[in-house]
């Protein structure tokens, strides 16, 4: 498989090498993130059209581009090997741009193949592959598979599953920061070697939701804004968190995050409820806010807590409400995570 990878510039010697033996060469591109049958298809498809098939797979970079800036879910790394591993494919590369004019500029491949959910006439490329004697081939494609929907599919069950299950009863919630109430603080945390949880933290959290209790993550993550670590950077480290609480059986709702600076002036920045009034939102509204708590380590979260109209819960764990922000008065103060459940049990309705 790995045999198959190349560079681009690697590709321009080789395909020049199989023309002059008089065969035919095939180039088309795609994100491939997450493989499905339809790709299968189409590049089957596409390898009946030549002798050979060469196909580029675009970047991380190029992806958050000009798709989403959350995607790809599968690292290009990845992705090359999968597609690689293809029988009908003979070569595969990486490429940072967001369109084909420079691979076919420099492979001039005899057929340019794409989907035919792309009109001939919209293609920007079609008049660069006829100027050297090319040709652009549309392959129709069968069926509606695409990676989105999968997403999209995954992303609707797992609402569905909540909000069935409280349909009708009120949710009670604990809105928990993360740095420094969850795991030790260190400013602009950006990589999962730095996550270290606090003391009693997996404790706490498993209690709270033994007793009736949701968990849902609030945290400023101003770092993203001022560009020291990425979003990216950010879902890592909740996903190596993810992967310390659940084996506890711990099950974090959802992760609400401002990724703004100060000077944004957002509506989510705690102490501002912007990220709270999403949660209640999600759940259509059957958050019991009276009765949840906000937990953190910062006259923010207090703050933010209040604002919403939850009880207050400081934490002497992170910055222990030394950050002399606001003024405020927590309902209560605790050691950490598994001594404010004490104040949630005794305050429990
Ligand atoms: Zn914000």
């Amino acid at each position: 498989m790995y045999h198959k990878i190349k560079t681009r510039e690697e590709l321009k010697e080789i395909v020049k090498r199989i023309k002059q033996e008089s065969k035919k060469v095939a180039f088309t591109s795609g994100s491939f993130d997450i493989i499905h049958a339809g790709h299968v298809d189409y590049l089957e498809k596409a390898k009946q059209k030549c002798d050979t098939l060469i196909v580029g797979v675009n970047s991380d970079l190029s992806i958050k581009q000009y798709k989403n800036p959350n995607r790809p879910i599968i690292p290009q790394d990845q992705r090359i090997k999968l597609i690689a591993a293809f029988e009908c494919i003979d070569y595969a590369f990486i490429f940072n741009e967001t369109n084909n004019n420079v691979n076919i500029e420099t492979l001039k491949p005899d057929y340019y193949i794409k989907a035919e959910d792309y009109k001939t006439s919209q293609l920007s490329s079609k008049p660069i592959v006829e100027k050297y004697g090319g040709e652009v081939i549309l392959i129709p494609i069968k069926e509606e598979i695409s990676t989105t929907e999968i997403i999209e599919k995954i992303n609707m069950l797992s609402s569905i599953d909540t909000i069935e299950t409280y349909q009708n009863e009120n949710i009670k919630v604990i809105f928990l920061d993360r740095d420094g109430t969850i795991n030790e603080e260190i400013e602009y945390l950006h990589s999962p070697e730095q996550f270290k949880l606090i003391q009693n933290a997996l404790e706490g959290m498993k209690k709270m939701q033994d007793i009736g209790y949701r968990l849902i993550i609030v945290t400023n993550q101003p770092g993203i804004g001022l560009g020291y670590f990425s979003r990216e950077d950010f879902f890592k480290i909740n996903l190596h968190m993810f992967k310390q609480l659940s084996p506890e059986k711990i099950q974090i709702d959802k992760v609400y995050f401002c990724p703004h600076t100060i000077t944004d002036n957002c509506e989510c920045r705690k102490p501002k409820i912007g990220l709270i009034e999403k949660a209640q939102e999600y759940y259509m509204g059957k958050i019991d806010l009276k009765n949840s708590f906000f937990i953190g380590d910062s006259t923010t979260d207090i703050k933010c807590g209040q604002n919403a109209g939850t009880k207050t819960i400081l934490v002497k764990t992170g910055k222990a409400g030394n950050d002399s922000k606001e003024e405020v008065k927590p309902d209560f103060i605790a050691s950490d995570l598994l001594d404010a459940t004490k104040f949630i049990e005794e305050n429990s309705n």
